[in-house]
């Protein structure tokens, strides 16, 4: 028998912790089927998760909005999360919680009748943007597709109803573009994919979408962040022309904290280089990673 191997990931599938590279779902799984799933991202920075309530407690939200039901309390979800970082032996890594519908019982097209199912994996931490984005910033492109609307689908479940983001993205790709940020159909931005947008306005206050997008526990930090720091942030729609127009511009994920925005469509943002106060803020996110109460140290000795 050989020993399996999780030094590229770890996975908790329906019960069992195996490699990443062995982890699957059926076929059948509307998970797979229909996305018809929630889930949440939680980051390890340096042996410890960082927020990890909130994002349990976001995951826990979300499935309660798609009628889901993870089937552990969020105490084994903990345990769980911080097995597959343990197993991989990952000091930083990017951890994903799942839960899908499942499937129902054959021939049956009920969404009552299925039962759902927990998925988890810890990976190396993940960056949406290299390092050289991260040092001259993103070239973001705004583009024409209209992000799914809320009353579709609520965008405060993390869902992977995402081919508007991936084609979207595609499209900014095509055009030389970093990334994208997809809008309301009304003039507005809303978010992209796998993060929140801002923009510095010229009298230093900060502006975020405050519908239509997933409330990210990075736009969160970075919420707290201003008060902290003093600078006023206000949450409302946010124009397309305003953001072409801002000081200075970045982003929010899990996956690279807080990253400049230094080109829109091909024009400048601002000057064209990272803006002071978008460093403030990117410093100060990395320096609240040492706060106690938002780590939950990884404790790499213990068991299941
Ligand atoms: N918006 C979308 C659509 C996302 O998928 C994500 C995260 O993956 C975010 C925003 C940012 O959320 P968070 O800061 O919690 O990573």
């Amino acid at each position: 028998m050989h020993e399996p191997d999780f030094s590229q990931g770890a996975a908790f599938v329906r019960g069992a912790f195996v490699p990443i590279g062995e982890a699957c779902v059926p076929i059948t799984d509307w998970g797979f089927l229909r996305s018809d799933a929630a889930y949440d991202v939680v980051t390890v920075w340096d042996g410890a998760f960082f927020r990890l309530d909130d994002h349990v407690q976001r995951f826990q939200d979300s499935c309660a909005r798609f009628r889901l039901d993870a089937g552990l309390p969020p105490e084994r979800i903990r345990a769980v999360l911080a097995h597959c970082v343990r197993l991989a032996g990952l000091q930083r890594a990017y951890v994903e919680m799942v839960v899908t519908r499942g499937q129902p019982p054959w021939g049956s097209r009920d969404p009552r009748q299925a039962v759902n199912q927990f998925y988890a994996f810890a990976v190396p931490y993940v960056w949406i943007a290299d390092e050289q984005q991260r040092a001259q910033g993103l070239h973001l492109s705004v583009s024409a597709i209209q992000r799914i609307p809320a009353t579709s689908v609520d965008p405060r479940a993390k869902n992977y109803h995402w081919n508007d983001l991936t084609m979207g993205l595609l499209g900014a790709l095509d055009a030389g573009a970093d990334s994208v940020v997809l809008g309301d159909g009304a003039g507005n931005v809303v978010e992209g994919p796998g993060f929140n947008v801002f923009a510095v306005l010229a009298d230093g206050s900060v502006a975020t979408p405050a519908q239509g997008m997933l409330e990210g526990i990075t736009r969160r930090s970075v919420i707290e962040i201003c008060q902290s720091l003093g600078v006023a942030l206000h949450q409302r729609a946010l124009a397309a022309a305003e953001l072409r127009g801002a000081r200075e511009v970045f982003v929010s994920t899990s996956a690279g904290g807080v990253l400049p925005v230094t080109r829109i469509d091909g024009q400048p943002v601002g000057d064209g280089q990272v803006g002071a106060l978008t460093r403030r803020i990117v410093d100060t996110y990395w320096d609240w990673h040492r706060r106690d109460a938002l780590r939950t140290p990884v404790d790499y000795g213990a068991s299941a």
